[in-house]
């Protein structure tokens, strides 16, 4: 999952990104209102955090310009407490939901994960041959069975069992998986996809290398049926 933080107080954004980075998210961030509107021209995110008091361009013209381009990208006002104008304004200006300063950390994930499964229109649960992947628990399953997956591993096979059955090149791993201003080598993938196979080939799920173009996770149900 890509999201994109626009906040420009520097103590919020360090907490947040750390805290999203470390549940498998990743973040890139924009410390002002100019500077979102110009990534989101050219990037697509899972998720916008938007903070509606930013330098430059302020939130509400931020989100206006998105809507305006028809992106349905799901965004998340972030909002001071006394703000109840700005909430409103931020909702009829297209955003999804809001968050009031000072929020709990667990009530963002809460919101985070309502959003990011209303916006993709995906089942929350993805079930490829023996594994399985629930988005709200964030939890992979073999066989039934946890898989014990560091936040990069569990980011990475996400991405693949979204599209599972279908080839995705390491580029695209790598640009989905880098954040700004922390870089995911070719050579760190090629790590990752390493101790994902380990934990996942005993319990019969299987990552294909296609060399020099990148890998995908088999698919049985893909198989033709026809037997030798
Ligand atoms: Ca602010």
């Amino acid at each position: 999952m890509r999201v994109l933080l626009a906040e420009d107080d520097r103590l919020i954004s360090q907490a947040l990104i750390t805290a999203l980075r470390k549940s498998g998210y990743a973040v890139d961030h924009a410390s002002n209102g100019t500077e979102a509107d110009t990534v989101l021209l050219c990037q697509q995110y899972d998720l916008l955090i938007l903070d509606l008091g930013l330098p430059r361009m302020s939130g509400i013209e931020v989100l206006k310009h998105l809507r305006a381009r028809k992106n349905t990208m799901p965004v998340l006002v972030l909002t001071a407490q006394d703000g109840i104008e700005d909430r409103v304004r931020g909702l009829d200006a297209g955003a999804d939901d809001y968050l009031t300063k000072p929020f709990a950390l667990p009530e963002l994930f809460a919101r985070i994960r309502a959003l990011t499964r209303r916006g993709t229109g995906n089942p929350t649960r993805i079930e490829v041959g023996t594994l399985s992947y629930d988005q709200s628990e964030r939890l992979a399953r073999l066989n039934g069975e946890i898989v014990e997956l560091s936040a990069r591993e569990l980011a990475l096979l996400e991405i693949l069992l979204l599209r599972a059955g279908r080839l995705v090149a390491k580029d695209q791993l790598v640009d989905q998986l880098c954040s700004w201003g922390e870089e995911v080598s070719n050579n760190a993938i090629e790590v990752y996809i390493h101790r994902l196979r380990k934990k996942l080939e005993p319990g019969g799920a299987r990552i294909t290398t296609v060399r020099g173009l990148g890998y995908f996770l088999e698919k049985p149900a893909d198989k033709p049926d026809g037997k030798g």
